[in-house]
């Protein structure tokens, strides 16, 4: 009897384990793909509560940042990935201003693509030995809490769309509005899903050296709203320090875009056409808007302008060479079902169809 009551307690024992160490995952810094698949969620769904997906909290990210962790609170992290674009291998490190190293405080096996992910930081409750960035290990006693003020996130991955995306400078933060009214439709969780691959592309372009040099060194005028030659210097960096964009689509009848402020929408079918340009169409909106938003009205040829003569020509010439060449973030549309959209790439060429809509208003 005393040898089953030790069997008994034996097996208990191997319970409580195995139990402890599917606990101890979450305040361990490896996340393994079915821990992450089961603690996540997925974003942008068709399901989405308006009250999550308009709320800047919850769905807003900076152009710069599509896949980052952050602190939620002291205590717990968001790993956050804006992108259709599932990363593996991503890593990421800590740097806190009384430890002189930065050392890796979380590696996720995988993060799936428009997901989000929120935990336990490893090594808050209980001493953690950590490997810093140049491979020692190092010993911390519990943490018990994180001062924002004073901790930073580096995410390394190699994957070579996150080499890409770490191109990007441009910094704006964007979130989604529901909007609603006027020549404004309501944005939808599609039109959100499909806005995240646009601005990976258009941040990524606007950030390239090749559009800072054909910007800077274009040899027209390029005038503000008086007639005046703008100071390029100066508007590349508005251009890039952009703040912030409350994004929606616009639906009026016969209105292509609208933009002004932080308010910035194009039409829904722009937005899903722009990832598989064989147009130049939603592109000439979308550089039309965005010169709106850093305070060019219709009078300047940062929106407006003939073909060769114009902001809007540039960009179109950029992203032409760049598309071409497979260097943007999306090529193709991910969401397609049937094809390998990293795979695809029809070459555009200049003036498709640019003006096969020029009566639609921007
Ligand atoms: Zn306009």
């Amino acid at each position: 009897m005393q040898k089953l009551i030790y069997v008994v307690v034996g097996l208990l024992l191997c319970i409580s384990c195995s139990n402890d160490s599917n606990h101890s995952e979450e305040n361990s810094i490896w996340y393994s793909n079915t821990y992450i698949l089961d603690h996540g969620e997925k974003m942008f769904t068709d399901y989405e509560p308006d009250s999550v997906l308009y709320s800047d909290s919850a769905r807003g990210y900076n152009i710069d940042a599509p896949l980052n962790y952050a602190l939620l609170d002291t205590t717990q992290f968001r790993l956050f990935n804006a992108l259709p674009y599932d990363f593996k291998d991503v890593a990421v490190y800590c740097k806190i201003d009384t430890v002189e190293q930065e050392f890796m405080i979380a590696h996720f096996d995988l993060v799936p693509g428009q997901y989000c992910q929120v935990g336990k930081i490893a090594g808050i409750e209980s001493p953690t030995t950590f490997t810093t960035i140049q491979g020692t290990e190092l010993y911390m006693d519990a943490m018990k809490k994180m001062d924002p003020e004073h901790v930073t996130f580096r995410i390394i991955c190699p994957d070579p769309l996150f080499e890409k995306i770490s191109r990007i400078k441009q910094s704006t933060h964007v979130k989604f509005s529901r909007y609603g009214s006027g020549n404004w439709g309501v944005l939808s969780p599609r039109d959100a899903r499909y806005y995240t691959t646009m601005f990976a592309n258009m941040g990524y372009l606007y950030s390239s050296k090749t559009f800072e040099d054909a910007f800077k060194n274009y040899e027209g005028i390029l005038h503000n709203n008086n007639g005046d030659p703008i100071d390029r210097d100066a508007v590349y960096l508005s251009m890039i320090n952009k703040p912030k964009l409350n994004l929606g689509v616009v639906t009026g009848s016969g209105i292509g875009g609208l933009g002004g402020g932080s308010a910035f929408g194009v039409r829904s079918e722009y937005i899903q056409k722009y990832c598989t340009l064989g147009n130049n169409w939603p592109l000439e909106v979308y550089a039309h808007e965005f010169s709106h938003t850093i305070g060019f009205g219709h009078s300047s040829n940062m929106t407006y302008g003939n073909s060769k003569g114009s902001l809007v020509n540039i960009v179109k010439q950029v992203y032409l060479e760049m598309h071409n060449k497979g260097d943007l973030p999306f090529i193709g549309d991910p969401f397609a079902v049937d094809t390998d959209p990293f795979l695809e790439k029809e070459p555009i060429q200049e003036e498709t169809d640019a003006y096969q809509l020029k009566n639609m208003k921007i």
